[in-house]
């Protein structure tokens, strides 16, 4: 093996960069030449790729996003779109490629394996976390504390108010981050998509701890598959409970922002382990962290099985509500 290539795809996720820049100098260490292509799967198929040294990735490990820039691509789902990437691959030299995103990215990632004899590894890179075979996906730790930051400004209005927030945070069909930001921000409740919503049972909570004497409250809502579903969960909720609501909708600020010093870690961490799992002839795995010691675990198995949501702390969030 002579030279990789790195890409990043699917949404951008803070540690993407200090991946990249992992990534490029164990490579260099290891003796390789590092490409990068732009713009994730659509610049595969374009070709647009650029060499990258142990200096072109300075003063990057900082900064959110990604620097090389990321993309979602109907086109390389086909086999058409997946056959120019191959010749891009093989007009830049590349015998192995790095792949830092999801679990759709690892899917394509597969597919390019096995239409090409091209070796590719996995590194997870989401907010959301939720990936099986890894403890956690590079950016969640950012995003929690991102959320954790707004959520406590906004428990400042609900206290003064004397309102009842619903805050709705990112999380792609899961509620990773909607749990732990529900118990790092002390929430009264939290509602997600891997437990059947009660709203009747909400109502009672809400109400009993209005009664009690608590005069804010702060529920946590994951997005789960449909964007917006705070507006409805409130709209339901408010006529019973007599307490003025409010909802927030976090999105995109999630997103953004310099990675914390654990994503940071992490990121630098894998993209090393990533560089290493080539080197050792290794393809078609996602490099992770288990009990803080790098595990590697064949794609299918990340899409295939489902990382299970630790429910008792659910009933943690409940239990302090106070
Ligand atoms: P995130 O968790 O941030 O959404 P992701 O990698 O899961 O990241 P997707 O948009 O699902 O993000 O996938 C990224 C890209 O991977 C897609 O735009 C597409 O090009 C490719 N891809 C996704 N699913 C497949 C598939 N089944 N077969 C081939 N390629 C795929």
């Amino acid at each position: 093996m002579k030279t990789i290539a790195v890409l990043t795809s699917g949404g951008d996720a803070p540690g993407m960069n200090a991946c990249i820049r992992a990534v490029v100098r164990a490579g260099a260490t290891g003796g390789l030449r590092v490409v990068g292509f732009r713009h994730g799967f659509n610049g595969l198929m374009a070709g647009e790729h650029l060499p990258l040294d142990p200096r072109s990735v300075a003063n990057i490990i900082q900064r959110g996003g990604t620097f090389l820039g990321t993309a979602r691509s109907p086109e390389f789902k086909k086999l058409k779109g997946r056959r120019k990437a191959i010749e891009a691959l093989k007009s830049a030299g590349a015998d192995g490629l790095v792949v830092i995103g999801g679990e759709g990215s690892f899917r394509g990632a597969q597919d390019l394996i096995r239409e090409s004899g091209i070796r590719a590894v996995g590194i997870p890179g989401t907010i959301d976390n939720d990936l099986y075979g890894t403890d956690f996906s590079i950016g969640f730790d950012t995003a929690v504390n991102t959320a954790l930051e707004a959520i406590d400004r906004i428990r400042d209005t609900a206290a003064s108010h004397e309102r009842l927030f619903f805050i709705e945070v990112m999380g792609h069909r899961t509620g990773f981050l909607a749990l732990e930001v529900a118990v790092a921000g002390g929430a009264e409740a939290v509602l997600v998509p891997e437990a059947p919503t009660d709203l009747d049972q909400l109502c009672r909570t809400l109400s009993e701890s209005h009664r009690r004497g608590k005069s804010s409250s702060i529920v946590i809502v994951a997005e789960g598959d449909e964007p917006g579903v705070a507006f409805t969960i409130a709209n339901r909720v408010k006529s019973s409970v007599g307490m003025e609501s409010r909802v927030v909708i976090l999105g995109h600020v999630q997103r953004g922002g310099p990675p914390t010093a654990k994503d940071r870690v992490l990121a630098s961490r894998l993209g090393a382990a990533a560089v290493e799992a080539l080197m050792d002839g290794q393809t078609g795995i996602m490099v992770g962290e288990i009990h803080n010691a790098v595990v590697r675990t064949a794609f299918p198995e990340t899409w295939e099985k489902r990382k299970g949501l630790d429910l008792s702390r659910l009933a943690l969030v409940g239990a302090l509500a106070g």
